[in-house]
């Protein structure tokens, strides 16, 4: 097995140096020198402060504790996300995507049955806040953290890019500040250098490009197409504004994504702050306009703080691997970040990429069978994504009127609504479509579910628990958790 001796990343934001730690950290024992280059002219994104459950597999497999990176990112838990204000139907206004516990067996399975009788007409409770512990959690700003659980992070994105950057320095990763001026090819389209402002040139068998939206070498040297997802995700823009954390003050263990006019707002809580922002279509606001919204909705908490405006390359290149050079992060493609899973994709990204290269014994024979699977990562996590626009019922906007009634979504998000829609077989449809679809079945009912998508009519019926029962069990099951706060500074 030929190992590539030298791999250079370009690009120091989250991508790079997540990149530049697994990769380290799998191949150091082979002999594989690792140059991370990033440039002192050019910022990261300086966004993206919440992350999937994905993210506790990639510190275990670094081998960090949470002890070790909570505190240094101002980090806090994540039991879910809460969406108020996507839907307009009664008892419906406002619902949870949680991340789904052991303890959820039992609520969860009466909640998957009260959904299927109402789906096909029954009046049945089938609110996922009602049945589903991280909700409950959330509610009672309680740590969603112990045996059985699960749960995601929030974190300033600074901090973890300095954490990672100090850890990956550790392992061994040669870190250059530099900007890259040129870039010199072999004749068979290779990349052979990178020739850096200072006059340094830094050659290596495989590139990675962490460059960010541009996509220096994917894009910019090597030409590789983009495919746009505009036709099935309109936001294009993000307006970030972070507000304090009073002293004192209880965190939420959830991101809010609230639906605004023209897009949606998140909020997410840090140890030190919140990190809000707007997320909106260019074609259907105006960046002032934008601005004066999302100060309206957080309110005094805003005064006199800037505003950071920003623009979103929204899809994915054609090939992530072509040549000799694989892009992540970023420069690979992004899909607007309403379930926060940029971080998930990049992990996922090098994951496969390592176990390709060592499957095929560092050769190149897998190259087109990795761009199809991160391709359907992309389209997967796109799917679940533009279902939340489809399923909306609001009636304030032209953005919402026309999200709802986009007809450009893929047959296989078509299918699963229109199953749903007339009340057949939910579940066979599910697996129809198997691991594409990147989200499992919890994850679909708790979306259909929790926007109130069903029949206007509907007839009295049994049904497996009411939502006040659920809640009632709910807060017995949320007594063995203790404060979120009180967690993070224990
Ligand atoms: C509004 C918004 C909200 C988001 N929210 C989330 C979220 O909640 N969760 C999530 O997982 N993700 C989120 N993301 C995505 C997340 O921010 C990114 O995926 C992540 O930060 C990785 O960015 P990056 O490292 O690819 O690019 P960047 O942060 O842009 O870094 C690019 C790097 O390339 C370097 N560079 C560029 N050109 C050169 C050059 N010529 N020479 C040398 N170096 C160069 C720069 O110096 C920089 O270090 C969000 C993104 C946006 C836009």
């Amino acid at each position: 097995m030929h190992a590539p001796k030298h791999i250079a990343i370009v690009g120091g934001g989250t991508a790079g140096w997540m990149t530049a730690n697994l990769l380290r950290h799998r191949w150091a024992r082979l002999g594989v020198d690792v140059t991370l280059i990033e440039s002192a002219d050019i910022g990261t994104i300086g966004v993206g402060e919440g992350s999937t459950p994905f993210l506790r597999h990639f510190f275990r497999t670094l081998g960090i504790a949470e002890r070790d990176w909570m505190p240094a990112c101002d980090a806090t838990y994540k039991a879910g996300i809460r969406f108020p204000g996507w839907s307009e139907v009664a008892g419906y206004e406002s619902y949870v995507h949680p991340f789904f516990n052991e303890a959820d067996r039992e609520l969860g399975n009466q909640f998957f049955t009260n959904a299927c009788l109402r789906r096909r007409g029954q009046a049945a409770d089938a609110n996922p806040q009602d049945f589903f512990l991280a909700a409950e959690l959330a509610r009672q700003r309680r740590a969603p953290h112990g045996p059985g659980m699960d749960y995601a992070y929030h974190f300033d994105a600074g901090r973890l890019g300095a954490f990672l950057r100090t850890h990956a320095i550790g392992l061994g990763v040669r870190h250059v500040v530099d900007t890259v001026a040129r870039v010199e090819q072999h004749e068979n389209g290779d990349i052979a250098a990178v020739h850096l402002k200072t006059g340094a040139r830094v050659a290596a068998d495989v590139f990675v490009d962490c460059s960010g939206f541009k996509g220096l070498l994917i894009t910019e040297t090597l030409g590789e197409p983009f495919h746009a997802y505009r036709d099935n995700l309109f936001n294009d823009r993000a307006i970030a504004m972070p507000t304090p954390l009073l002293d004192g003050e209880d965190i939420p263990p959830e991101t809010v994504s609230t639906a605004l006019r023209h897009g949606w707002a998140w909020r997410i809580p840090l140890t030190t702050r919140y990190g809000n922002g707007y997320v909106y279509s260019a074609d259907f606001v105006s960046d002032d306009a934008a601005e004066r919204e999302l100060r309206e909705h957080l309110g005094p908490a805003a005064e006199g703080v800037e505003a950071r405006r920003l623009r979103m390359r929204v899809g994915r290149v054609k090939q992530h691997w072509r040549q000799n050079c694989v892009a992540v992060g970023l420069s690979q493609g992004f899909i607007e970040p309403l379930e926060a899973t940029a971080l998930m994709l990049i992990q996922l990204s090098v994951e496969r990429f390592i176990a390709d290269l060592e499957s095929d014994g560092f050769g190149r024979a897998r190259q087109a069978a990795y761009n199809e699977r991160v391709n359907a990562m992309f389209e997967g996590v796109r799917d679940y994504v533009v279902a939340h626009y489809q399923l909306n019922t609001r009636r304030d906007t032209d953005y919402w009127r026309a999200n709802r009634a986009n007809r450009k979504i893929s047959d296989r998000l078509a299918s699963l609504l229109e199953v749903w829609d007339r009340g057949g077989d939910f579940e066979a449809e599910l697996e129809r479509h198997g691991a594409g679809l990147m989200y499992l079945r919890p994850s679909w009912y708790c979306l259909l579910a929790g926007m109130g998508r069903f029949p206007a009519e509907l007839r009295a019926a049994p049904q497996a628990i009411t939502a006040s029962q659920a809640r009632d069990r709910l807060k017995q099951l949320a007594r063995a958790f203790g404060s979120h706060r009180g967690h993070l500074t224990a």
